[in-house]
């Protein structure tokens, strides 16, 4: 057989080496049955990919959620601030 489209060893046998088949890879070792279909690893990355971009979503969402408590509280100290003036304007005008 070819190796020349090993990608590792096989993680079944620990004796053959993985090569791509085409649409599968699989195993050197006659006696062993080892094999990944393409599509299967595609769908993993696809996943993994899918779920990395939640997290980073999730991540994104949580600092704008921090990022909106902290301007609404930027926000009510200056209107604070303002009715405290606007008060020590009424009560001790000139
Ligand atoms: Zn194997």
């Amino acid at each position: 057989m070819s190796f020349t489209n090993v990608i590792g060893d096989c993680p079944r046998c620990h004796k053959g080496k993985i090569s791509d088949k085409g649409a599968t890879f699989g195993c050197s070792n006659s006696e062993c049955d080892f094999t990944i279909s393409k599509k299967s690893i595609a769908d993993l990355l696809i996943k993994d990919t899918i779920d990395a971009m939640d997290n980073t979503l999730e991540q994104i969402q949580t600092i704008n959620k921090n990022e909106i408590k902290r301007s609404r509280l930027i926000f009510l100290t200056i209107s604070l601030l303002v009715v405290c003036a606007f008060i020590a304007f009424l009560f001790f005008k000139p």
